[in-house]
Order: C-alpha cells, then structure tokens, then sequence
C-alpha cells in the first residue's frame, strides 16, 4: 500500500477519552479529519456533546457521546459495550484524561495522591483492559497512552510528583501492555507531550509568569505547543502507518527533554 493511503483511518472506529476539549479535542479532531468515527467518553457530558456535533459538520463522521469517568471500571466495560453496540468494534483508544494537581509533596494530602493516580494510572489501566478485551477478540487494535514529558524528567520550577509518578508509571504500562498483547495484534504506543496550551495550562501561562517564563526558557523552541501540532503523531499511531510500533515512547516537546 502506499505511503499516504496508510494513514487513512476512514471507516475506523476511535474512542478519545477526556475528548471534550483540550488535546483530546484536537486529537479526536485530527482522526476524524483522516476518516475516523468518533467516540468521546467523558464526564462533561454536555461539552462532550458540543465538540462531537462540531465534528459531524465539520468532517462528516459519526460520534458517539458516552458518559465515562475513567476511574470506573464499570464505566470502562460500560464505554467498551456501547461503543461495540453502536459500530461493531474499536479500532483505537486513546487514553488521554488527565489532571495535574501542584502540591508540594510534604503537603499534598492522601485525596490529592490518590484522585491523580486514579485518574492518570488506573484510568489508562481500567479503559485499556475493558476495551483490550473487544479488541484481543478482534485480533487487531491501537492504543495510545496520552502520558507526557513529566514520565522522563521532572518539572521544574512547580511541585507535582504525583503527576510526574503517575505519567512514568503510564510509559511503563504501556511497554507492559505492548509486550503481553502483541501476539493478539494489539500495538500500545504513548505520546509524551510537553508544554501545550489547553484549558489545563493555560491559566499559568497567562497569571503565573515566574513559571510559564522558566519553562518556556526551558524549551529549545521557546515556545509551548499547540494542540494540534498532536495531529500528525497521533494519526501515526492510530492508522497503519505505525504497524510495527508497539511500545514507543513518541516525546513531542519542542525538544525540552533534549536538555
Ligand atoms: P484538559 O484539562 O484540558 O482536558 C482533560 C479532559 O479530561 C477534560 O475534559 C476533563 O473533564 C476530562 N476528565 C478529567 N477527569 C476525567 C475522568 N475521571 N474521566 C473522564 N474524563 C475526565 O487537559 P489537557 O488537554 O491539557 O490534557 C490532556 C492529557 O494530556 C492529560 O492526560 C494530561 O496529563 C496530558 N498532558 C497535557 C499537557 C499540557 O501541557 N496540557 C502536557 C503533557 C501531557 P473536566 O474538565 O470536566 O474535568
């Protein structure tokens, strides 16, 4: 097959998660701009409603909205059984709900610690499992952990070893999960994104000077990235042109991990 046609994810079913906004947006955007059905599996439900109208119009796709909070392993096996009842399989997961909490760490409280390891870790852990399942029955199937720089290096100048524990634990699970389920022909890649403005950064770029203006002195680029410069990586690793990746750590960060 051709180079480019390898990319087209036409007739490919994607679940995004946390795809309301931000960039699970723009990555739920880029796949359905390459043909790509989407699901988002969310918690605000009525934003998730919103981007997924925008993206019928826009790139004539189907969607599907379905109420999911990460941390459910209900919710999980619930998003697996309506996204097969809507459209017969899943192609793609991509687990990129995600919070960040900026504690110090003699500070941060056990409700702190725990709510970020269950949405960053177990979360990526209970969706891939639940949608592993239909997808080790289909014999085929990409996932893709939305994990980040903060798995390789620690941030600087703010406070969040929670964060940066639980997106190294996700580059680790990723390379777990691409070892045990390659034989199913399941390929589990991660993106490790820098500093990209979305809802999540964006405050401290714009009202906390003293440390988006270290980072951005930080960054080769000098620059944080935007959400769709995710585009192109994520359709990589969702369409064929990927097919003998599995267990790669793709870093996009305007080279901030190369110093
Ligand atoms: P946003 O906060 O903009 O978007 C995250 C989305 O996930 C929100 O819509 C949020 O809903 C939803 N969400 C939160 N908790 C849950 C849950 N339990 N179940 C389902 N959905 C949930 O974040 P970003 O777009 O900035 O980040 C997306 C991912 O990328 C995260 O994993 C983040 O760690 C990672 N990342 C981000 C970077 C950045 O610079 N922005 C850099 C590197 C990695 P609600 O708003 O209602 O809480």
């Amino acid at each position: 097959m051709k180079t480019l046609r390898k990319f087209d994810m036409s007739g490919k079913v994607s679940i995004i998660t946390g795809g309301a906004q931000g960039l699970g947006k723009a990555m739920a955007t880029a796949l359905a701009e390459a043909g790509s059905d989407i699901v988002i599996a969310e918690i605000n439900v009525p934003l998730a409603q919103e981007t997924a109208r925008r993206l019928e119009a826009d790139c004539g796709i189907r969607t599907l909205v379905v109420r999911c909070d990460v941390t459910s392993p209900a919710d999980a096996e619930q998003l697996a059984k309506e996204t097969v009842g809507a459209f017969g399989k899943i192609d793609v997961l991509v687990n990129n709900a995600g919070i960040c909490i900026n504690t110090k760490a003699e500070s941060v409280t056990p409700e702190e610690w725990l709510k970020v390891i269950n949405i960053n870790l177990n979360g990526v852990f209970f969706c891939s499992q639940a949608v592993g399942r239909v997808m080790i029955e289909q014999k085929s199937g990409s996932i893709i952990n939305i994990s980040s720089m903060s798995g390789l290096i620690v941030n600087t100048p703010q406070p969040q070893a929670s964060y940066n524990a639980s997106k190294a634990a996700v580059i680790h699970l990723t390379k777990s999960l691409a070892a045990e389920w390659a034989e199913h022909r399941i390929r589990v890649n991660t993106i490790a994104p820098g500093y990209m403005l979305t809802e999540m950064t964006r405050p401290t770029f714009e009202n906390r000077k003293e440390w988006s203006d270290r980072w951005t002195s930080l960054i080769p680029m000098s620059r944080p990235g935007n959400p769709d410069e995710l585009g192109g990586i994520v359709v990589y690793l969702a369409s064929d042109a990927s097919s003998y990746a599995t267990g790669g750590v793709f870093t996009v960060d305007g080279g901030y991990t190369v110093w």
